[in-house]
């Protein structure tokens, strides 16, 4: 049987490059699985349906909610965002690495509900590059912005509840961080114990 995959928790503020972070690691490095998260909200130019997103109602995913099909969920924004529980748990049985894109309040409930979890939160370099990268990206409207800057704000006050924190200010620096976290996760003790039956197992 694969040895069970690691949970990783990835946070970070709206247009803090999360996503620019794994898409450069996942083009050097071993392949991850990318949790696809519910959401509420509507698709943004070029999204698709169950590759970016699982694009639901309201309703629908209250739904889901009732029936304990959600791993955690939070409401952010006037949307709901949340990680369906099922993929999570067969990828990670498979022995994948999963990711889980998630923001804070979702990430809090992860790290009760899963204690094995690593929880990693990205911070940009300042405030107003935060700004600027939200504002270039031109996908919101100045409100939106507005209101997702306010919530970085709030965000990033809880990142000493995390256990790494990456600042992006250089991409490849912070792509070079990810790995370095991910590789000292595989080599912790308590996710060896298999490398140290085998040698012990050894007998001369
Ligand atoms: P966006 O609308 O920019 O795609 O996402 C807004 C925020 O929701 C981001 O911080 C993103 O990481 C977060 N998010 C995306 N999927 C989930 C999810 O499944 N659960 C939670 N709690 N947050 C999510």
């Amino acid at each position: 049987m694969a040895k069970k995959g690691a949970l990783i928790v990835f946070s970070g503020p709206s247009g803090c490059g999360k996503g620019t972070i794994l898409k450069a690691y996942q083009q050097k490095e071993n392949p991850l699985y990318f949790s696809v998260s519910a959401t509420t909200r509507s698709p943004r130019e070029g999204e698709v349906d169950g590759v970016h997103y699982y694009f639901v109602t309201k309703e629908e995913f209250e739904e889901k909610i009732q029936s304990d099909g959600m791993l955690e969920y939070a409401s952010y924004v006037g949307n709901y965002y949340g990680t369906p529980r099922q993929a999570v748990e067969e990828k990670r049985n498979e022995g994948y690495d999963v990711i889980l894109e998630i923001e804070v309040q979702g990430a809090l409930q992860v790290k009760k509900s899963c204690p094995d979890a690593t929880m990693i939160f990205v911070l940009p370099p300042s405030l107003s590059v935060l700004e600027e990268r939200l504002t270039k990206r031109g996908t919101e409207s100045p409100e939106t912005i507005a209101r997702r800057l306010a919530m970085a704000k709030e965000e990033m006050k809880k990142a000493p509840l995390y256990d790494y924190i990456i600042v992006n200010g250089e991409l490849e620096k912070a792509v070079e961080d990810f790995g370095a976290i991910l590789q000292s996760n595989r080599l912790k003790a308590e996710n060896q114990k298999d490398i140290l039956e085998e040698v012990l197992r050894y007998d001369a």
